[in-house]
């Protein structure tokens, strides 16, 4: 069965970028990210839902233009989809909650986990973390 996300309007809901990137499975260019460089403590959540996502600390420099983490903030977070848009094998990364598209998962991350999550600046949303 087919898993039932929450749906909105997006296309009210969203920018348009963040629409072509959440809804339309696009990828921003690299280095253009508001969170790319982003070294604040706190929670990276959807962009589409406010589903939390990411910590900080797993943030990390991945030198490939967008942001990247080496987990996920906890389990059941993201769902994944094998996808050939490009003629190769990718591990698409989506929202649990609302399906929205973040990016994608690589194997060639740091320890602990050796994974890269590859995600969209437009697909998320930063609530720092009050100390
Ligand atoms: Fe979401």
């Amino acid at each position: 069965m087919a898993k039932k996300y929450i749906d909105k309007n997006w296309k009210k809901e969203l920018t348009d970028e963040e629409y072509q990137i959440l809804r339309k499975k696009g990828t921003e260019l690299a280095f253009t990210g508001k969170h790319l460089n982003n070294k604040k403590d706190g929670t990276y959540v959807c962009a589409g839902c406010g589903n939390p996502l990411f910590s900080s600390e797993t943030k990390f420099d991945s030198g490939s233009g967008w942001p990247s983490f080496w987990d996920v903030i906890s389990k059941g977070k993201i769902d994944i989809n094998s996808d050939y848009n490009l003629g190769m094998k990718r591990i698409e990364v989506v929202c649990s909650k609302c399906g929205g598209h973040l990016g994608h998962v690589f194997d060639d991350g740091p320890n602990p986990t050796g994974k890269r999550f590859c995600i969209n600046s437009l697909s998320l949303g930063f609530k720092e973390k009050s100390s």
